[in-house]
């Protein structure tokens, strides 16, 4: 079991040499998420060696070019390396006519289903379960309807005390109902308690992703608690009003909204093209939550 994210784009508008636009993959226990996908992800997943046809969901926050300008391209890429299985992507109901109507014009249909699931940053809800991962979305408050994610472990089952049940020779067919709590009775009648051979779950670790959007505690309540949290921090304090009136953050803000939320580490990105280092962006936020990191591309992140 495993939970990483990789960070594929952490600039914001204009894509500089060193920041490439808003695009992450998540990797989660198995399943392969892309947040995102600005202009040119599919050669940074390719760059970051990970295999895109195994990607089967994306995430898509809005429909500002630097978080879906590279769709088309990358859809294009997995029909032209003969993808059969479908793909579900969430988004703004409008990404869906973008997509098809760009691929009607190239003269060709995608070989593969579509499957657009439509969120236009009003609602705030669980989009996906399988068991094993949710994903929920909520509104950002940005100039175009904006969605943010969770991502989350699902509650995973109890561990087996081997030491106890090998003492006991519980009867091995017991082992898979104690790890969902349950007790057994063997054949001949004899009763275990799933208690006495188990041990807690290890914690279920969330994920959470806010770009793009301005300073708003209603985002809080969505993001409470979460183990990592990525939000935007366009700009540093002296662009203040620059971020009031384009509906982005600072690192300070930033900063607050993790600090409210009691996250455990927060991770700052969609860093302005003006900017040519953080250090202003770290000390800022950092005066309001100590555990606060400045990503790069490349970065590959353990959720922990
Ligand atoms: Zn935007």
């Amino acid at each position: 079991m495993s939970f990483k994210v990789l960070i594929l784009g952490s600039g914001s508008a204009m894509p500089t040499i060193s920041r490439n636009p808003s695009a992450q993959y998540v990797f989660c226990n198995n399943r392969h998420i892309l947040i995102d996908c600005g202009e040119g992800t599919q050669l940074q997943l390719r760059k970051y060696k990970v295999h895109l046809q195994k990607i089967d969901t994306i995430l898509i926050t809005h429909l500002h070019g630097d978080h879906y300008f590279g769709l088309v391209g990358l859809l294009g890429t997995m029909h032209l390396l003969g993808r059969d299985r479908g793909i579900t992507i969430y988004g703004p109901s409008l990404l869906e006519k973008i997509i098809r109507m760009q691929t009607e014009i190239e003269g060709y249909s995608i070989g593969f289903d579509l499957n657009f699931v439509h969120l236009d940053g009003d609602v705030s809800k669980e989009i996906y379960n399988d068991g094993v991962v949710s994903i929920d979305t909520f509104p950002l408050n940005h100039k175009i309807p904006t969605n943010g994610y969770v991502i989350r472990e699902c509650p995973k089952k109890l561990k087996i005390n081997k030491f106890q049940f090998e003492l006991d020779q519980v009867p091995i067919p017991a082992a898979h109902l104690f790890k969902d709590g349950s007790d057994y009775t063997s054949v001949d009648g004899v009763f275990y308690d799933h208690k006495k051979y188990t041990h807690a779950p290890d914690k279920s670790k969330s994920y959470a992703y806010c770009s793009d959007t301005k300073y708003d505690e209603r985002i809080v309540e969505h993001i409470q608690n979460v183990d990592f949290l990525y939000h935007e921090a366009t700009f540093v304090n002296a662009q203040k009003d620059r971020a009031k009136k384009t509906y982005h953050s600072t690192a300070e803000q930033a900063a607050k909204i993790a600090q409210k939320a009691k996250v455990t580490k927060l991770l700052l990105g969609h860093i302005s093209a003006r900017y040519n280092s953080v250090g202003t962006h770290l000390d800022e936020a950092k005066a309001f939550f100590e555990n606060t990191y400045v990503v790069n591309d490349g970065d590959e992140i353990i959720i922990d």
